[in-house]
């Protein structure tokens, strides 16, 4: 295939793209065409340096030969085979390696094709858990206000987004939490923020409200990343896991962004010491580049449902897709680099250069808040009168077309390089973004 360049571009017209301003991409295209590294290039030939990791997704850096390979070799040999009443090895291979690792020691492990279906699929066990071990009443779902849990119904239902929300018919019996965003008290925290344990109260205050036997499930993002990087006061993840315990209602922690490395630990469960009933993954996974989640499910939710007949079906659920052969292919080769670069704890050795490149925004044009924590940052802009998110919008595409890819929400701008990102390249990235916001009005 010849080159992409701008002069054989296709037609943008066909494709609808997925959570973009379709008719001004449309006209003002940023497209790219090849990846290596930590660098992306552009189909004008700029390299641009990659400062989200895909979406938060490449954490071992674009191009890696060894999971080509790997899924070169899987298609040649076993393209795709069925998972249900069947398997093939290699699905039994990566749940095992999975296990090894673990979130919690939560070493049953369920694939599915992306962070939403790994919700849903996570949702679903939750239910079916409490109606295995005779707890049927607990029907109802909590989530957080300005949680993130991808696009399924049951997502979008404890989710918390408003604009991803409000044009959907919702799941009845969901309930939501209060987020934990506080810039009146923890405002330029490196790491977790001293104030707001006490919020994790308030599911003390939703089984007040609606009985804990109608709960069956609370789940939060440890740290929450598509709503603007928030992270948990000190206490709260502790406090959440104690009230969720005593009232029978399982815990999940969606660490669709947080797992494989993003904090300094393998999955943030190992971070913040707490350890949930249930964990979905999905993007790192397979460092991006075959579609594939993962939920990791503690033993006493798996073994209740291993009940019934033998010949039973125990949980009718599965996709497709569920241990694709080279999706599993992609994920195991993905984990020996991460194992053999020390990729699922490199980000606590950068964490302080992390903290200070980040932190030396402060001050910058516009910044209202920096948050930082493992290799993610959050910088909220104040937003300009009655265009909310436009500042951060034009920032974003002013440090693309410099040379750098941000991600931004609202006015919070996100960063989550690559694990294997460079201390250079930090600085890079901070020195960019401070030229871009210097330039923003
Ligand atoms: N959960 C969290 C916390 C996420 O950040 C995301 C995606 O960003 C999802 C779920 C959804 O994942 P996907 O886009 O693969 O469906």
């Amino acid at each position: 295939m010849p080159a992409q360049t701008r002069a054989n571009r296709p037609s943008l017209d066909a494709y609808w793209m997925p959570f973009t301003a379709n008719r001004q991409f449309k006209a003002a295209p940023r497209l790219l065409v090849a990846a290596e590294g930590m660098h992306y290039t552009s189909e004008d030939g700029r390299r641009v340096l990659d400062g989200t990791a895909g979406l938060w997704c490449v954490n071992a850096g674009h191009g890696r030969r060894r999971i080509a390979a790997a899924v070169e070799h899987q298609l040649a040999t076993l393209d795709y085979a069925p998972s249900f009443q069947m398997g093939h090895p290699i699905a039994f291979a990566f749940a095992e390696r999975l296990g090894a690792i673990a979130p919690g020691g939560l070493d049953r492990v369920f694939f599915t094709g992306s962070g939403s279906e790994s919700v849903d699929t996570a949702l679903k066990i939750a239910l079916a858990y409490q109606r295995a071990i005779g707890q049927g009443t607990r029907t109802r779902l909590i989530g957080r206000e300005r949680g993130y849990h991808g696009v399924g119904f049951g997502g979008i239902s404890v989710g918390g987004l408003v604009n991803n929300r409000r044009a959907f018919p919702l799941l009845p019996g969901t309930d939501h939490l209060r987020h934990t965003h506080d810039l009146a008290r923890n405002a330029f925290v490196k790491g977790q923020p001293e104030h707001g344990a006490d919020l994790a109260d308030d599911l003390e205050r939703l089984v007040a409200l609606h009985g804990a036997e109608t709960i069956a499930a609370v789940i939060v993002e440890p740290v929450a990343g598509s709503t603007g990087v928030l992270v948990p006061p000190k206490g709260y993840l502790e406090r959440l896991r104690e009230i969720a315990t005593r009232h029978g209602i399982l815990l999940i922690f969606d660490e669709v962004i947080t797992g494989f490395g993003r904090l300094g630990a393998p999955f943030a469960t190992d971070f913040f010491g707490v350890t949930p009933d249930l964990v979905t993954t999905a993007k790192g996974l397979t460092n991006g580049t075959i579609p594939m989640g993962a939920v990791f499910a503690s033993r006493a939710v798996h073994d209740a449902l291993m009940t019934g007949p033998e010949n039973a079906i125990e949980l009718f659920h599965g996709y497709t897709y569920s241990g694709h052969p080279v999706a599993c292919a992609a994920g195991l080769a993905t984990l020996d680099v991460y194992e053999e670069e020390g990729l699922l704890t490199r980000a606590a050795a950068l964490q302080d250069h992390w903290h200070e490149a980040m932190h030396v925004l402060r001050g910058a044009p516009h910044v209202i808040d920096i948050r930082t924590i493992g290799l993610v940052a959050g910088i909220e802009l104040a937003p300009r009168a009655g265009a909310p998110g436009s500042r951060a919008h034009a920032v974003f595409v002013d440090c693309f077309e410099k040379g750098l890819l941000i991600r931004v929400t609202g006015d919070v701008i996100a960063l989550s390089p690559p694990l294997i990102t460079e201390r250079a390249q930090i600085d890079a990235m901070a020195s960019m973004l401070g030229d871009a916001l210097a330039r923003a009005a």
